[in-house]
């Protein structure tokens, strides 16, 4: 069902939980978990959208849970306002990025979830929690990032801040001196990130840093061929290609990772953070100690090397810094995080599964909207505050109304 408004919304929770049907509100399922399965009834987004208020003294926008990120950033410009760091891509709704901790990389800004300022959650009673730091503050800690295990989001207040312009340099650069500047690159640049080319030494860098403008977008022909062309059309034929014969995966790497070149541009915040994704993948990302990624990237690369795996998708390498939401995959630490990715139809478990070996053994913590295996008992080793949320569940969602499998294995019964 689509409710049109929170009262009808409610309704429908209250009637779920009398008729002993479960509950589950979904995004725009662009999750590679079955965070928002349900047997039940499944609540969708697509009547709760839009911004519904605007603060300019406190800087804040509060939007409809279910509005979509891109729907969001354009509504926003529009006000000359933006939020200060976002993911890739922007097809998600607020709710559903924010619950299972979307993030982009960041050296002082954190994810997504970490910019909520308050938030409004329909509880397994039906009722309406309105929370903050300073109203609810211990619902607060943990519905920012949710899972969809504590209640229904409706409504969330953003941090925002006046329109400004980022300029990026895009720059290969080999893996071997990006592995061993790593901490000054993240040090001097508010977002820094890369893609290692598996089969080969080759990387290719974003830094992004706040300049003063004026807009100077990539001119037309280098944006078709670097974003349409490389990113998404060629790369689909290279990946069938190696799909049908996989063989041929590391020479096309070694050229594919070497036709991109080194290009600057500046433009407002969401059209430099996220770009189209069209070719179809499957993928893992686990959060590291920040310390642990260069070590953990390296055993990657070896494991890669020695194996017989063909992996046509690059590495993706992004960090984080510290924040306060209970089970942020950065909650607490300092953290840097490595994303594999296996073109859609390939078999991709023994690459994750070694590739998980690698994460688990320096205490990663797994992207909760992507594939990984762990469970409940691994959780309560790598999040101190782990029984604080499932505490905070037990009290909101005692009979488990918004239960479902995944979060009876993330979270425990
Ligand atoms: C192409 C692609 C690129 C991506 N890029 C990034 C990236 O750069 N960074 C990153 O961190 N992740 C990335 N992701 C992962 C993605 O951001 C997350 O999986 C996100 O959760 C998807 O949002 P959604 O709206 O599709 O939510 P869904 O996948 O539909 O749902 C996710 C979870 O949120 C819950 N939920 C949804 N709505 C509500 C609500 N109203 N109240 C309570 N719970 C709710 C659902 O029950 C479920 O548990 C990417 C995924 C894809 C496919």
């Amino acid at each position: 069902m689509a409710p049109t408004t929170v009262g009808e919304l409610r309704e429908a929770v209250r009637r779920a939980a009398e008729e002993g049907l479960r509950v589950k509100a979904v995004g725009t399922g662009h999750s590679f978990t079955a965070a928002a399965a349900t047997d039940g009834v499944l609540i969708r987004p697509q009547a709760l959208r839009g911004i519904t208020s605007i603060d300019r003294t406190a800087g804040t926008v509060t939007v409809a849970a279910g509005t979509v990120l891109k729907d969001l950033n354009v509504a926003l410009a529009r006000e000359s306002l933006s939020l200060t760091n976002m993911g890739d891509i922007m097809e998600q709704t607020v709710a559903g990025a924010t619950s299972t901790g979307t993030h982009g990389t960041g050296r002082d800004s954190a994810s997504i979830a970490a910019q909520i300022r308050a938030l409004e959650l329909v509880t397994a009673d039906g009722r309406l929690l309105a929370c903050s730091e300073k109203e609810n503050p211990e619902v607060f800690a943990a519905a920012r990032l949710g899972i969809g295990a504590l209640g229904i989001v409706t409504s969330v207040t953003f941090a925002v801040e006046p329109l400004f312009f980022l300029t990026a340099r895009e720059e290969p650069m080999g893996f071997e001196r990006v592995t061993a500047e790593f901490d000054e690159h993240v040090a001097e640049n508010e977002h820094f990130e890369f893609y290692w080319f598996p089969h080969t030494g080759n990387c290719n860098t974003k830094r992004n840093n706040r300049s003063q403008g004026p807009a100077a977008p990539p001119g037309a022909v280098s944006a078709w061929v670097e974003d349409e062309l490389l990113s998404n059309g060629l790369f689909q034929v290279v990946n069938s290609l190696g799909r049908a014969v996989p063989a041929t995966i590391p020479a096309i790497a070694r050229v594919a990772s070497r036709a991109l070149s080194a290009r600057t541009y500046t433009d407002i915040p969401y059209r430099v953070f996220t770009s189209p994704r069209r070719v179809r993948f499957v993928e893992m990302e686990y959060a590291l100690p920040r310390e642990h990624v260069v070590e953990a990237l390296r055993e990657l690369k070896a494991m890669v090397d020695r194996s017989p795996l063909r992996v046509s998708f690059p590495v993706e390498v992004r960090t984080a810094p510290a924040d306060d939401i209970t089970l942020s995959t950065a909650s607490g630490r300092e953290t840097a995080y490595i994303a594999v990715h296996m073109y859609r139809g390939t078999p991709y478990q023994a690459y994750f599964t070694a590739a998980e070996r690698i994460f688990t053994a320096h205490e990663g913590r797994p992207h909760w909207g992507k594939v990984h295996t762990r469970d409940a008992e691994y959780f309560a080793r790598v999040y101190p505050r782990f029984g604080e949320f499932t505490a905070l569940r037990d009290r909101l969602d005692p009979d488990r109304l918004f239960g479902n499998d995944y979060l009876r294995r993330v979270l425990g019964a």
